[in-house]
């Protein structure tokens, strides 16, 4: 089954249109999609029965599957090929940080770049559908409601910038979670452990890997994140990304206004982030420009139409 949210409401997406969970259940489910996780059993076994013709719409209509969940966990380097590009060793637990929840933002989301420095991620975001703490490993997925598509977005400045990294204010600019667009039950999918995942940067294929590669896989995240934090139905995990981030590469590449990402997931469906450009920005500062990645900014923005006067 897959659901998405339409004005705020949760609704079945079928073959024949999206049908109001709230209003078909005849109000005895919730409309607010955070409200209608935490009865999720319940939600599902009405989306299990016949349902009559929905409404149309269009994708640019939907709004992220969860909008507002209250926890946001990130794993990061958890496929090895993404772990050799950014010259780190394989981690033995998951690196976690969160992505602060007022960045997420829809599945065919126009974002205002901050800087000449942010990068793309694409990663299979899980969402949490029933309270989990201390689950044992093989169990997880019976406590994942869905999952969906999502972009880290990461102003790697930010993230990097020393004595000690901090990846949460990084990757949480307005804009930098695009999820959608739709959640997906992992019924749904044909090998919920092992989905082809990709990114394409302007068309160009950026980013390609299977979920089967991930180090923590959405059990044992599952299961070791929830070792130490009491999660909550709603949460999401983006799980990481595989090889072919931008600022890994030589000379490094970041994304410019203009730019056009769409991550894909097998099962899941598209996600399509468009930017807005704003690549000589106040919040680049003059020590950035100045190191040598500086040139590459310049060849950058040299080589795109600048799309500065829209930002
Ligand atoms: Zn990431």
């Amino acid at each position: 089954m897959r659901f998405g949210n339409l004005a705020g409401r949760l609704a079945l997406i079928t073959d024949r249109g999206a049908i109001d969970v709230c209003g078909d259940s005849g109000g005895r489910l919730p409309a607010d999609p955070l409200e209608a996780l935490e009865q999720w059993d319940a939600v599902l076994r009405w989306a299990g029965q016949p349902h009559g013709t929905g409404i149309s719409y269009e994708v640019q209509e939907l709004l992220p599957p969860v909008p507002r969940p209250r926890q946001v966990f990130a794993v990061g380097l958890n496929y090895v090929s993404h772990a050799a590009e950014s010259r780190t060793d394989i981690p033995s637990f998951p690196t976690s940080f969160t992505k602060y929840p007022t960045c997420l933002t829809g599945p065919e989301a126009v974002v205002t770049l901050p800087s000449a420095t942010v990068d793309w991620e694409v990663e299979l975001v899980v969402v949490v559908g029933r309270p989990a703490h201390r689950i044992d490993g093989p169990d997880g997925w019976s406590y994942v409601a869905g999952v969906t598509i999502g972009q880290d977005l990461t102003d790697r400045e930010v993230q990097l910038r020393p004595p000690l990294p901090q990846f949460s204010l990084g990757k949480s600019f307005p804009g930098f979670g695009p999820i959608g667009p739709y959640l997906v039950t992992p019924d749904e999918l044909p090998h919920p452990d092992d989905l082809e995942i990709s990114c394409r940067l302007n068309g160009e294929l950026v980013q390609s890997g299977r979920t089967k590669d991930l180090i923590f896989s959405v059990p044992t995240l599952m299961a070791q994140l929830s070792s130490i934090v009491a999660l909550l139905p709603g949460d999401l995990v983006f799980t990481g990304t595989p090889a072919g981030v931008g600022f890994t590469r030589t000379p490094p590449r970041y994304l410019a206004g203009g730019d056009e990402l769409v991550s894909a997931i097998e099962g899941v469906g598209t996600l399509r982030t468009r930017f807005l450009g704003n690549n000589r920005g106040g919040s680049v500062s003059a020590e950035v420009l100045a190191k040598p990645l500086a040139t590459d900014v310049d060849d950058n923005t040299r080589n795109r139409p600048s799309r500065t006067e829209e930002a």
